[in-house]
């Protein structure tokens, strides 16, 4: 049976990104490719209507919020994101993702710790939490091993 994987755009090089590029994950893209997967690729960001590019955002640790460097609430914006991508996942019965670590949409375990210093901290991303909140399993781009053998099951 084909396995059904999101997977974030930038991810597979799309310049969807705040700074206007992409991230492509060259071991990723190698795994996905000749295997009987159904890729779905989205950015939960541009979902939520934000641009590209635009300006970099952090969640704050003690109010939850999503504030971008200049320091306007975006988390409208983030959360739309990640509803949107819940029910692009229900619609189509994806219930695996693979999501690029660290971006306060995507991050699943660890996340910049909202000073805009470059430091992390535990926790999940707007879009990654939901996702896992309603029983999606997220990967990182780093959990290929993981993802693999979830894929044997
Ligand atoms: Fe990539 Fe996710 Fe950020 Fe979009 S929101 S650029 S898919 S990490």
């Amino acid at each position: 049976t084909v396995s059904k994987i999101l997977v974030s755009a930038c991810l597979l090089g799309d310049k969807v990104r705040y700074d206007g590029a992409g991230k492509p994950c060259l071991e990723l893209l190698s795994f996905l490719k000749n295997k009987d997967i159904e890729v779905h690729k989205l950015c939960p960001e541009m979902l939520g209507g934000l641009p590209v590019p635009r300006i970099p955002a952090e969640i704050d640790e003690h109010t939850d919020k999503v504030l971008n460097k200049s320091g306007t609430d975006v988390s409208k914006q983030f959360l739309l994101g990640a509803e949107s991508t819940l029910k692009y996942c229900q619609n189509n019965e994806i219930k695996i993702a693979v999501l690029k670590s660290k971006s306060p949409s995507c991050g699943k375990d660890r996340i910049y710790d909202g000073t805009f210093s470059g430091r992390l901290r535990d926790g999940a991303g707007c879009t990654a939490r939901l996702l896992m909140q309603n029983g999606i399993d997220v990967f990182d781009e780093t959990e290929l091993e993981k993802l693999e053998i979830k894929l044997k099951e």
